[in-house]
């Protein structure tokens, strides 16, 4: 039968993460078995030690009977055999007794993912709650905080030999157990000079990949447990603050930054902790707060490691230029001169389907070169095809050419006619087998109507001079676009800069289930084509999928 050598403990701080190490109860276990997983191997052998504050406060040890043959190599292993076990309880009987010899302990065992395994298919296959993860590994945990230089590898007995522990792993249970849980204490003691005090800390030691920066924890201390935005520095000078690596945004800025020490397996990460130096701190009153207080810190700073605050400057507008005597539409990366702007667009490539898609609808000419109102060259194969008005011959009077602008323009604010008239084509395309001439109409207009559609919502938000609106209880307010924090917040014009797009992108996803309290001036009614947009957007996602 097994031996339970201690009272059990009641210990129930599992929820609470944030409790020191001195006040946890762990249960280190180690498993002898006939192979290496359920259901086909079988445990032979369980070994437990409890200890709280360094004090051990029991031990458990049985072994199981199998129910089936231990393999001779196994045998030749453990010095466990068919013998031994045929007295032996089975695991049905030696359950209940270790679940409360495990109750309300943190399970730590080395290469703790074999043992939970075994220890949970057993737990469930007869009908006990499933030990909660993630276990403790002393094996991961070691590697977190011991280096090359101190230990060849991370095996048990090796790591036993490292930190001189009385128990030595001998493939027993029992003795395996006692020398995890020396092996433990051993890196909690130095885990502790590296900032791993908690049991948060430990679970995200244990959990974490890549090199570890735990030397710099200390970064960390006085930050608080709030939410809001944090920016890595690197270390002050005398001329001030140092250069700003890094911005990012938590529900608990201290939690977060912390959990950056432990190791984080992106490469531009791990070099920007290996430069960082402080971390300054902005805790923000809600999501939308800190989502718009990141993006503007990003936009500010341009911070090296950062890759989202890059992105604007790929982004691209589709314009319609209106210096020119023949208008055509060109895409620009800023805003420039007299003309009708659509965008900003993820990308050139897509304002290119976007302008492809408005040259399908209007014979606008698409030659780049320059025009005066007189210029007249040989037309191209547009104009025969009835694609161009072609003013480059004469063929189209300014006035007729004028008419065709305007109608762009309109299209672009009331966009409910021109969608239709191409989504048309796209279908007789279709009815015509010329499929591919089809995806491509689909793909051109998938970018305008992106586009389109995200006008609307940009230039709603941007008309507002005094913008209130509710969001999860709380109430925030907008000027031309910007929450305003400060008081001094001007707001952005139309059409959106390109370094305002992530501010007026992150504003917006928030506001999709928000409440507007108050607005002036109250917002339009909706445009022409409002629900089209919404509509054919589904359908082209749709036809995608
Ligand atoms: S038809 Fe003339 S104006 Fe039109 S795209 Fe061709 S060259 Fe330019």
């Amino acid at each position: 039968m097994p031996t339970v050598a201690a009272p059990i403990a009641t210990q129930s701080t599992l929820d609470d993460l944030g409790v020191p190490l001195s006040e946890v109860t762990f249960a280190c276990v180690d498993l002898e078995t006939t192979g290496g997983a359920p259901p086909e191997s079988r445990i032979t052998e369980i070994g437990a030690v409890r200890y709280r504050g360094g004090e051990r406060e029991g031990t458990f040890q049985t072994l199981v009977d199998p129910g089936v043959p231990i393999p001779r190599f196994v045998s030749h292993l453990t010095g466990i055999d068919d013998f031994m076990v045929r007295e032996a309880p089975p695991v049905e009987a030696v359950l209940p007794s270790l679940v409360e010899f495990l109750r309300g302990a943190v399970f730590v065992a080395h290469n703790a993912g074999f043992d939970f395994r075994f220890l949970n298919h057993d737990l469930e296959r007869l009908g006990y709650d499933r030990i909660p993860a993630p276990p403790v590994c002393t094996a991961r945990l070691a590697r977190r905080v011991l280096t090359a230089d101190d230990v060849p590898n991370l095996r048990l007995a090796t790591l036993a030999q490292f930190f001189r522990t009385s128990a030595r792993p001998t493939h027993r249970a029992l003795d395996d157990a006692e020398a995890c849980a020396e092996v433990l204490h051993g890196l909690l003691d130095l885990g502790g000079r590296l900032g791993i005090l908690t049991l948060t800390d430990l679970r995200e030691a244990v959990r974490a990949r890549g090199r570890t920066h735990l030397g710099k924890v200390r970064l960390a201390d006085g930050l608080p447990s709030v939410p809001g935005v944090y920016m890595f520095r690197r270390p002050p000078t005398d001329a001030g603050p140092g250069e700003v690596l890094y911005v990012g945004k938590a529900k608990d800025i201290r939690a977060r930054v912390r959990s950056y020490f432990y190791g984080d397996d992106r490469r531009r990460i791990d070099a920007m902790l290996a430069e960082a130096g402080a971390v300054e701190p902005h805790p923000c009153g809600s999501e939308i707060e800190a989502l718009v207080l990141e993006a503007r810190l990003i936009r500010r700073h341009a911070p090296r490691y950062n890759r989202r605050g890059k992105a604007w400057r790929r982004y691209a507008y589709l314009k319609l230029d209106l210096a020119e005597a023949w208008p055509r539409l060109k895409v620009v990366r800023k805003v420039s001169g007299r003309g009708a702007y659509l965008g900003p667009f993820r990308s050139s490539h897509a304002a290119r389907q976007a302008k492809d898609a408005l040259e399908e609808a209007f014979a606008i000419r698409r030659c780049t070169r320059s025009m005066g109102r007189s210029t007249r060259f040989a037309p191209c194969a547009l104009a025969d095809l009835g694609r161009c008005l072609a003013p480059c011959d004469g063929r189209v009077t300014p006035e007729r050419y004028e008419g065709l602008v305007r109608s762009l323009q309109h299209a672009l604010s009331s966009p409910g006619e021109l969608l239709a008239a191409l989504e048309g084509r796209m279908a007789r395309l279709a009815q015509q087998e010329r499929f591919e001439e089809a995806a491509d109409l689909r793909d051109r207009l998938a970018s305008l109507t992106a586009a389109l559609a995200r006008a609307r919502r940009e230039r709603w938000l941007l008309e507002a001079e005094d913008l209130e609106v509710e969001v999860d209880g709380r109430r925030h307010r907008f000027r031309r676009g910007a929450l305003v924090r400060r008081g001094d917040e001007t707001g952005f014009s139309w059409p959106l800069p390109l370094d305002a797009v992530e501010e007026v992108d992150a504003a917006l996803s928030c506001l999709g289930s928000a409440r507007v309290t108050r607005a002036d001036p109250a917002p339009a009614e909706p445009v022409d084509g409002g629900a089209a947009l919404a509509a054919l957007r589904r359908r082209l996602s749709a036809s995608r999928r």
